[in-house]
């Protein structure tokens, strides 16, 4: 297995529900290490470049707006596997779907207020990371 980088946003539901420390500590438990952290207010324009793969996508609005709502932490996470589990940590998109003991499950309220962003490609991880953290190289 190889290390990884990949990128973690804590979303602005779950930065006001002030469990910003018990989420990373899943990612401490599951082995990842965090190599860069910032909390942020995205701007409209940084929220739609983010997530501009689904600019054609009907939530897409609703999710920028959601994203701009309050402050995010945003962190590199590096370990072995990391991009695959930070996805089996977050759990399903849908925290009705996710399964029990992931963050989403016990965090996130709905499809769109979810908690967790994670990357989900070695490809997409280098551009969310270099999107935040330019100084850092993916791996
Ligand atoms: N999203 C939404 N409604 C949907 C599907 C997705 O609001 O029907 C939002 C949700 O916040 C999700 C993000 O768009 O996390 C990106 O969607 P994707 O399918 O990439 O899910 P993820 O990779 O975050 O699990």
């Amino acid at each position: 297995m190889a290390i990884e980088r990949t990128l973690s946003i804590i979303k602005p539901d779950a930065v006001a529900k002030n469990v910003i420390g018990k989420i990373v500590s899943r990612f401490e438990a599951a082995g990842l290490k965090i190599v860069a952290a910032k909390l942020v207010q995205l701007s409209q324009a940084d929220a739609e470049q983010f997530y501009a793969v689904h600019k054609e996508r009907p939530f897409f609005k609703d999710l920028v707006s959601f994203m701009i709502s309050g402050p995010v932490f945003v962190q590199a996470l590096e370990g072995e596997d990391a991009i695959a589990k930070n996805r089996d940590l977050m759990g399903a998109t849908d925290p009705k779907k996710a399964a029990p003991g992931t963050i989403r499950a016990d965090f996130a309220d709905s499809i769109d207020a979810n908690a967790v962003h994670g990357s989900d490609a070695a490809e997409t991880a280098k551009v969310e990371i270099a999107f935040f953290f330019p100084e850092l190289k993916a791996r």
